[in-house]
């Protein structure tokens, strides 16, 4: 047979098709809550002013396009490290970074580093949880088990029946943990809870892989990273995957690290190797771009005061709307406590067709909206039109 046609059909990617429905709408007050970008009440992703400051200073200083090493822009990691584990834990010995495509680079690179290094170890991660988790374990060539984490009754973190989950794991198993603003249900772990994650895993010998993807859209630059830095601080071994295309609004220029903490400074410099050969085989090197306009906006404290106060402004449009949500329906109250991009809301996929449909509101079947694609001047019209499907 021919050789491709052994293959079986993918199916297609839901949340394009969904855009692709948005756009063929007319209607002037559709709204967009799909896909997963920063939005302003206009419902544009701009590039960010200290982002374009950045570019600019690039463009005339930058003299060369010459390769870098397979580890990206070492001082881009270096500066980044001092912003999201602070300068004393960056100069930890026993923990390595270096840069990525993107917080999806970040998490491939650690979970073909974890298939060499203990191949029949199995990755638990919570559900519901981004769509891309299982896949890029799995195409590591690592075992993935699912375990409960939101009860949808509460819209919470439903903790004993994860730990309850987790007590089928054997030492030396990963658990992947959302480090803030949970993708899709924005719930958070409080940081007794966490405290109690963390123990758990420490005591049965369980691997944390923190996911970092929306550093700063929660609740601050502090405090979204505080519970990372405790599991640092109180675990031998953990991997950090960090994505800077939400907090930068980067997206598609791709912008990411990986932080591995080993039990010794020589199992850093053993893993580091590893990363660096890894890395070479999969994309050589990381995409420069975007990791330059970090570096530059890092290094520069006019442009890093700058971006810090956009952070802030995008951080309060989206909080600001979660606060409006919560006090306009007794269904959404749980949306003011919860942080980050997304909620789920309790929808079935004939409510979201049908939102769509009749009222041009566009969401994935699952029912997670992304919150910065609301307007404040329309969420009163939203949340009429979804009423009736709520609780
Ligand atoms: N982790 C989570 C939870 C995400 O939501 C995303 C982005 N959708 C990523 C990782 C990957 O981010 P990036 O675009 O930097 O690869």
């Amino acid at each position: 047979g021919a050789l491709f046609d052994g293959l079986t059909r993918q199916p297609a990617d839901p949340l394009l098709g969904l855009t692709a429905l948005f756009e063929a709408d007319r209607r002037p007050d559709r709204l967009d809550l799909g896909v997963g970008v920063f939005r302003d009440e206009q419902g544009a992703t701009p590039i960010m002013r200290s982002v374009k400051a950045a570019e600019g200073r690039l463009l005339e200083r930058q003299d060369t396009k010459a390769y870098l090493g397979t580890e990206g822009d070492p001082l881009f990691v270096r500066y980044l490290a001092d912003l999201v584990l602070g300068p004393e834990r960056a100069d930890d010995p026993r923990l390595t970074g270096i840069q990525t495509p993107g917080g999806t680079g970040a998490l491939r690179l650690g979970a073909e580093l974890l298939a060499g290094a203990r191949p029949d170890a199995t990755v638990w991660i919570g559900t519901p949880t981004w769509p891309n988790h299982a896949p890029i374990f799995r195409q590591a060539g690592l075992s993935v088990r699912m375990h409960r984490f939101f009860d949808p009754s509460r819209s919470d973190v439903d903790l004993d029946a994860m730990l309850a989950d987790l007590a089928n794991a054997r030492p030396g198993d990963v658990v992947v943990l959302h480090g803030c603003c949970h993708n899709p249900t924005g719930v958070t772990l409080t940081a007794a809870q966490w405290a109690l994650v963390v123990r758990f895993c420490s005591t049965r010998g369980l691997v944390p892989f923190v996911d970092l993807a929306y550093h700063g859209l929660g609740d601050g630059l502090e405090a979204d990273v505080a519970p990372t830095l405790a599991l640092l601080e109180a675990m031998p071994e953990a991997l950090l995957a960090y994505s800077c295309d939400k907090n930068f609004g980067l997206y598609r220029d791709r912008v990411g690290a990986l932080w591995v903490q080993g039990a010794t400074p020589g199992s850093a410099t053993l893993v580091r190797g590893h990363l660096q050969a890894l890395a070479r085989s999969m994309w050589s090197m990381p995409p420069d771009h975007g990791a330059a306009i970090v570096r530059e906006i890092l290094t520069e404290s006019v442009l890093k005061e700058d971006w810090k106060a956009e952070l802030e402004t995008m951080r309060g449009r989206i909080n600001g709307l979660r606060a409006a949500l919560a006090a306009l329906h007794p269904a959404l109250a749980p949306i003011g406590r919860q942080r980050g991009m997304f909620a789920l809301l309790p929808v079935t996929p004939a409510n979201v067709a049908a939102l769509r449909v009749d009222h041009g509101i566009y969401m994935a079947d699952s029912g997670r909206i992304n919150i910065a694609g609301l307007r404040t001047a329309s969420i009163d019209r939203f949340v009429k039109q979804l009423g009736p499907f709520l609780p």
